[in-house]
């Protein structure tokens, strides 16, 4: 049974006009309900929902959760150029991490590798990967990474927790180097895709920390806590001139 039914309405299959042989005329019966996704049309709070209620993983190792530290490492801070409009001010995710240049990054979920960039990026986002999940319902994208594994091909399949990716600073002007990770939905095939905020997931999802030697996934870290997206503030002539009189973290970095 799927955890999000409520307030979901089937499309009812049209009736049969001329019922011509007894044994193909099937009982009413509800079609299938959808196999994911929650009540429609989903909020980002039913995104949340959906996707804490199965198994995934914070990408940075443990002990300390790392959750954006400053108001323009958040979903929505300012960033220039042209941005989808749930980006708010421009930042399509969060940055997070940086203080140990090389370390592991890994998959949020299991899936499939969707898309990687190796090549010389530096005006979006440097060398990144980005993974598919759900049946590509939902997808995660990794930026900024210092190196990238060679079995992380496109179509490859992905396992939640698996090192795909080195933390670092490609495609990085203006500030240090950090994760810079998207989660964004595309319930179906003629949706747009659409990114929402990941810090109130990454707050949540257990993370992969060594324990007497070890290494293991664990929920015992506490909830971190978020931010909270940047308002959806109008870009205006005032508040550009108030940023080039004094800059804001990364104003201008790609990602
Ligand atoms: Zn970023």
């Amino acid at each position: 049974m799927l955890a999000f039914t409520s307030g979901y309405s089937p499309p009812q299959p049209a009736a049969p006009l001329v019922a011509t042989n007894a044994a193909l005329v099937q009982p009413t019966a509800p079609p299938e309900p959808p196999a994911f996704g929650p009540s429609w049309p989903p909020s980002e709070k039913d995104w949340i929902s959906e996707i804490t209620a199965d198994a995934w993983l914070h990408p940075l190792d443990g002990p300390a959760r790392r959750m954006p530290i400053r108001d323009g490492r958040v979903f929505g801070a300012e960033r220039p150029g042209d941005r989808p409009a749930e980006c708010r001010n421009g930042h399509c995710g969060i940055d997070i991490g940086g203080e140990v240049w090389g370390e592991p990054i890994h998959a949020a979920h299991d899936g499939i590798v969707d898309r990687v960039q190796r090549g010389p990026n530096e005006d979006h986002g440097g060398l990144y990967v980005r993974l598919a999940h759900r049946g590509g319902s939902i997808f995660t994208q990794y930026f900024h990474l210092a190196a990238i594994p060679k079995w992380v091909q496109t179509g490859a399949k992905v396992k939640m927790g698996d090192v795909i990716g080195l933390l670092g600073d490609t495609g990085v002007k203006h500030s240090t180097a950090h994760l810079h990770f998207t989660v964004s939905v595309k319930p179906a095939a003629n949706v747009i895709e659409q990114y929402i905020d990941p810090e109130p997931l990454v707050a949540l999802w257990p993370i992969r920390m060594p324990v007497n030697g070890a290494s293991v996934v664990t929920t015992q870290t506490a909830p971190g806590v978020p931010l909270g997206a940047a308002s959806n503030k109008k870009k205006s002539a005032k508040i550009a001139k108030a940023v080039a009189a004094a800059p804001v973290d990364e104003p201008t970095s790609a990602e």
